[in-house]
């Protein structure tokens, strides 16, 4: 028995460019291991959704507005959003880590950063971690809506580091993106499914139930290891 409103489309806001949890495929198609989860558990749980494909920050408004139902998005599990926001069940852990240009001798640590501009992304932890350590250390930061403009200010040397979740960051590297991190991780959260506090409980009712099965078929894993190569 699926506990889904019967002939609704649920509206799920994401992010635009977060790979490898969710980016377009060489086809345009929106693929990663958010796509890819939600597309399994809709399908265990017997629910229609639709994507709508709106970059984080946005993503977060659009929840809380009400004009999207939910949101995948590599979403951190913050102290701070459960105030406004419902979580699923963590499904994947993760922590936020410094890049900088592949080339860059000069910065070692967050000291190195002083006098300088780092970029961050509207909204995320990795920015409220910059944000909390800027003052400290003596730099400014620049706001971007997505990764890859993030990125791409620091491969152009405008701005010395930006802050962005490890298996992003991570992931991006391997695909030689022009960044390298030199510092250790810092610890964050896990990431949750998320819906506006309060409303289409169902939804995350759903999300854990097809995430438990997802786990005991095995399917979870092989969505994993189809985005990240060990
Ligand atoms: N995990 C981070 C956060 O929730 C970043 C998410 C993202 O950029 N899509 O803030």
């Amino acid at each position: 028995d699926t506990p889904a409103a019967p002939g609704k489309t649920y509206l799920i806001a994401t992010d635009t460019t977060f790979a490898p949890f969710e980016f377009q495929d060489a086809q345009g198609n929106f693929v990663g291991i958010d796509m890819d989860l939600l597309k399994a558990i809709a399908e265990d749980q017997g629910f229609q959704y639709e994507i709508q494909v709106l970059g984080f920050d946005a993503s977060l408004q659009s929840v809380q507005s009400g004009q999207s139902d939910g949101m995948i998005a590599g979403m951190s599990i913050t102290d701070a959003r459960r105030e406004i926001f419902d979580f699923s069940e963590p499904y994947f852990d993760s922590g936020v880590v410094m890049g900088i240009k592949a080339d860059n001798e000069e910065i070692k640590g967050y000291a190195d950063l002083a006098g300088k501009n780092v970029a961050i992304k509207k909204g995320t932890e990795g920015a409220a971690f910059a944000e909390s350590i800027m003052d400290e250390y003596g730099f400014t930061v620049t706001y971007f809506a997505d990764s890859s403009n993030m990125y791409e200010d620091v491969k152009a040397g405008n701005s010395a580091a930006c802050f962005e979740d490890y298996p992003v960051l991570g992931y991006a590297i391997s695909q030689d993106i022009g960044l390298k991190i030199v510092t250790e991780m810092e610890r964050g959260n896990s990431y949750g499914f998320a819906v506006n506090k309060g409303q289409n409980p169902e939804l995350i009712e759903m999300f854990d139930a097809g995430l438990q099965n997802l786990r005991d078929s095995g399917k979870y894993q092989e969505i994993l290891d189809t985005y990240i190569k060990k």
